[in-house]
């Protein structure tokens, strides 16, 4: 029998995955997102298949790489003076090797499939980094929900959920909230689920706390980003006590980052929403960022209104200019890019978390490791959010409800385990100290596995 090298067997892992992403970039060549999204995770799992060899054979990069299915759907809706609108609905069901497709729903103007697609995928490997028995999913439209009236956004809810009922449920996939996409949303789609089938709790996450929702929930994401970025400090002898953060966003992720952030004891300097930032030396009042983006669905630069000491700027990326101990991108992706990365090392960031999803491009995210910056990785610090709605789904099937403080223990519980994953596999596949490739591994290994077992399909 011949004795295949060390050394042969990276090259074999290599070249399997460089012509699997060749495969990928030519089917999906206008779908920059999402190849980006691909070759993040593809840029450090060569050793996986060092060790399980199998997993080439079986195909596993090649299936866990193209969606179950993608459905796209017209959705039709009337706006408030009569007129027919039409927008483009998406649900992408990735992979439910481990359990049913789980992910959230966007209405941005800028969604399409790429988009869809990266989410999608990452969420694969997030959801099996709960180490709850959830699937990949994510879905959407580029609905824009801005200027829109309360009757709009209902029937345009209800319109897209008409089609999209036809695919979810309980044990099939199940959807939750995402940019443009909070409690009202949901509950429109969810009143409209339930009128075209049956009350079925577990259809949909993010509900409200009267009819299905879990308490938590709505904190999640963004106390769940604080707690990860808490253990990567805590390994280095650092903590939020005393220090400067600065958040990007101002929506559901922003505000319970920030929340967070200062219940321990950090200053939160600057948010911003997408159309420019605020800075406020004294410390961001947070009480009037939730009136304005949560009750009244203003702007932030409405802040400097009450607080005329603070600061307003006009665009986004220059936020990523004021000096911070802690930075948390919690608004969209790719916002941090070379050039803001390179400020924020300037100024001695020590960390960054990514508690929106791919906020830093690939370039951004190996400057920050390059330079020893802390660095949490979005599949791992914005996981919160999905393990509570799959908290939430476990309450409604055994028709109870968990108390905030039993479910924040939980959530704190879960996120301690995430990092614990990915420091050890990191160690365990030679990328000691990066998040981003133990994440990577340890979700996609979880995925693998599980897909073997399975068989071929
Ligand atoms: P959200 O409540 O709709 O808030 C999004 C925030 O980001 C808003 O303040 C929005 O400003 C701002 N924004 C959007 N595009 C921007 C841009 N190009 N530049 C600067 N700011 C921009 O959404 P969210 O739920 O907080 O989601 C934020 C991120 O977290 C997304 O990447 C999402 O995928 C990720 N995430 C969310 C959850 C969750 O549970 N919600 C879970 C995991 C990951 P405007 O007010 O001007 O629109």
């Amino acid at each position: 029998m011949a004795i295949v090298s060390q050394n042969e067997k990276q090259l074999v892992a290599e070249s399997y995955i460089m012509n699997v992403y060749d495969q990928i970039k030519q089917r999906n060549a206008n779908q920059p997102e999402f190849l980006q999204a691909v070759k993040e995770l593809f840029k450090t799992i060569q050793p996986v298949f060092v060790q399980h060899p199998e997993y080439i054979k079986y195909g596993i990069l090649e299936r866990i790489t193209e969606p179950d299915r993608i459905i796209s759907f017209r959705v039709s809706w009337v706006d408030d003076r009569g007129k027919v609108q039409v927008n483009r609905g998406y649900r992408v069901q990735f992979n439910n090797t481990i359990g049913p497709y789980k992910g959230g729903i966007r209405f941005h103007p800028t969604v399409n499939e790429s988009i869809i697609k990266f989410l999608g995928f990452e969420q694969i490997f997030k959801n099996a980094l709960t180490g709850l028995p959830i699937g990949g999913g994510k879905g959407g439209s580029d609905f824009d929900p801005k200027g829109k009236s309360d009757q709009e956004i209902m029937r345009f809810c209800q319109a897209f959920m008409t089609e999209l009922s036809k695919y979810i449920g309980p044990d099939i996939d199940v959807p939750a909230g995402d940019i443009g996409v909070g409690a009202r949303e949901v509950g429109y789609m969810f009143g409209q689920y339930k009128r075209l089938n049956s009350y079925q709790a577990g259809v949909l996450t993010g509900k409200g706390v009267g009819y299905g929702g879990s308490l938590g929930r709505t904190e999640a994401t963004g106390y769940g980003t604080v707690y990860f970025v808490e253990e990567m400090l805590k390994e280095k002898g650092l903590s939020f006590e005393g220090s400067t953060v600065v958040v990007s966003g101002s929506g559901n992720v922003a505000i319970y980052a920030m929340e967070k952030a200062e219940s321990l004891g950090a200053k939160v300097v600057a948010c911003s929403d997408s159309n420019g930032y605020i800075y406020d030396p004294d410390g961001i009042k947070l009480e009037t960022v939730k009136r304005i983006k949560e009750g009244e669905r203003g702007r932030i630069k409405d802040y400097t209104n009450e607080h005329p000491h603070a600061e307003y700027f006009e665009g986004c990326n220059g936020i990523w200019s004021i000096p911070c101990d802690i930075a948390l991108p919690c608004a969209t992706q790719n916002e941090i890019d070379v050039e803001s990365a390179n400020i924020l090392i300037q100024n001695g960031v020590k960390a960054v978390g990514e508690g929106a999803n791919m906020p830093c491009s690939l370039e951004a995210t190996d400057l920050f490791l390059e330079n020893d910056v802390l660095f949490g990785p979005a599949k791992a610090v914005n996981a919160g959010g999905v393990a509570v709605s799959a908290l939430e789904m476990s309450q409604n099937s055994m028709r109870l409800s968990w108390t905030f403080e039993e479910v924040d223990e939980k959530l704190r519980e879960i996120m301690k385990n995430i990092y614990r994953k990915s420091v050890t596999c990191a160690e365990k596949y030679g990328y000691p100290g990066n998040l981003v490739a133990g994440a990577n591994i340890s979700g996609f290994l979880t995925v693998a596995e599980a897909m073997m077992a399975q068989g071929v399909y």
